[in-house]
């Protein structure tokens, strides 16, 4: 590896592996592996000051992200996406210092993309040439299209309720794409029989230790976009995880390499729909693992996770900032994402919505305190959640009439 990338580590075990193979999980325990690099040589070969001459996309992030060949890296020109104020929701929800970083800019509408980016990038450097994996949605939107530009094979399997509009997008890209009953917990069932059976690349979240690389980006580019001092407090709507595991990952390299202060440790928010909440149930009782949420039931498909591989660190991450998970309805979403569009212009999914709902009901509970910063994430465009958008319905004009003074 010619990069700042040296191993790989077991999350849970802790034990080392080498990073040029294609090894997945860790071979002791099943656990999802990290990749770790050379903090100290990154520190001393990037300096802040470097990043403002790079291109305005995740790959500026270079040194601390898991690639060999800058030329090969797969790119649909994902930007930086905006940190926008939102002083009139603020208003509205008593949060005077609320800001939401907008990820429905990037490619294929959601931070999906980060992930694929990077996860099909390094696909390639490895040889794969079938990529196989789960999806409540967007992620296999999102390793489509990238698959597509990289020109390996993509099957994707997804529950029979996924959104239409989501599931004919990863169709468009050119991926297989298998319907099941049930949840992203059946459909990794039928993803892991048929890698073992086939030898294709399993790309489940946390079965490769790419993906979760390129979300960390998003902390990347808030902590930039913060001039390098963190909000007080992050909510992200939660499903796998990773983005915010990838996320708490990020932040300690930066503090690493000396680029954030040591003690600057926002609270992190995990927020989950009341009908699939096994994050929010295992935080509540103590519990370090979540239990399987039976029959999970939320329109919002990226956070339908009844059981993440990598709820163990997400745990730790919220119990380690001094963070906290609940649990907002499909309703309160429904609510949050009209009042965003028809205050702010902004067309949040359901997730998006989910976490501002979150950072409200904090803010009214008192969890968040006056002039506290705080930053939502939107994790993707309203647009793909096209069937269950609703304004004001549209009113019919007859021949010659006007809109009403
Ligand atoms: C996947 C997804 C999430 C959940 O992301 P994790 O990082 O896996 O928790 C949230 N919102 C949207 C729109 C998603 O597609």
């Amino acid at each position: 590896m010619t990069s700042f990338a040296t191993h790989l580590e077991c999350s849970r075990g802790g034990e080392d592996f080498q990073i040029d193979t294609l090894q997945q999980t860790c071979i002791i325990d099943g656990g999802p592996l990290l990749v770790r690099y050379d903090l100290e040589r990154v520190h001393e070969a990037m300096q802040r000051e470097m990043l403002a001459r790079r291109p305005a996309s995740l790959w500026r992030y270079r040194e601390l992200l898991p690639f060999e060949d800058a030329e090969r890296i797969v790119t649909l020109g994902e930007p930086l996406t905006p940190l926008l104020d939102a002083r009139r929701i603020g208003d509205e929800l008593d949060l005077p210092d609320l800001r939401v970083k907008d990820e429905g800019l990037l490619p294929t509408g959601t931070f999906k993309a980060r992930g694929a980016a990077v996860g099909v990038t390094r696909a390639l450097e490895l040889g794969v040439s079938t990529i196989a994996l789960p999806t409540a949605g967007n992620a296999g939107a999102a390793w489509a299209a990238y698959g597509a530009r990289a020109g390996i094979r993509v099957v994707v399997v997804m529950p029979d309720t996924t959104p239409q509009t989501i599931v004919r997008e990863t169709a468009s890209y050119g991926a297989e794409v298998y319907l099941v009953p049930g949840s992203i917990a059946d459909a990794g069932a039928v993803v892991k029989r048929a890698c073992t059976e086939r030898g294709w690349y399993d790309a489940s979240t946390l079965k490769e230790p790419y993906r979760i690389e390129g979300k960390k980006t998003m902390g990347f580019e808030l902590a930039e976009q913060l001039e390098w001092k963190l909000p007080d407090v992050i909510v992200y709507p939660t499903g796998g995880g990773v983005g915010l595991i990838g996320m708490w990952k990020g932040f300690a390299e930066l503090r690493e390499i000396g680029w954030i202060a040591h003690d600057d440790m926002p609270r992190f928010v995990a927020a989950q729909a009341t009908g699939c909440a096994p994050i929010v149930r295992a935080f509540e009782s103590g519990a370090n693992e979540s239990e399987p949420w039976p029959d999970p039931k939320t329109f919002a498909a990226g956070i339908r996770v009844p059981k993440a591989l990598g709820d163990f660190l997400v745990l730790r991450a919220l119990r380690e900032s001094s963070g906290i998970a609940l649990a907002v309805t499909d309703d309160e979403m429904r609510d949050m994402m009209r009042l965003v569009g028809t205050m702010e212009g902004m067309l949040v999914c359901p997730e998006g919505a989910a976490a501002i709902a979150a950072a409200a009901k904090l803010r009214r509970d008192g969890w968040i305190r006056d002039d506290e910063s705080v930053v939502v994430f939107n994790t993707g465009s309203g647009l793909k959640y096209a069937e269950s958008l609703q304004g004001e319905a549209a009113r019919r004009l007859d021949a010659g009439a006007l809109p009403d003074a």
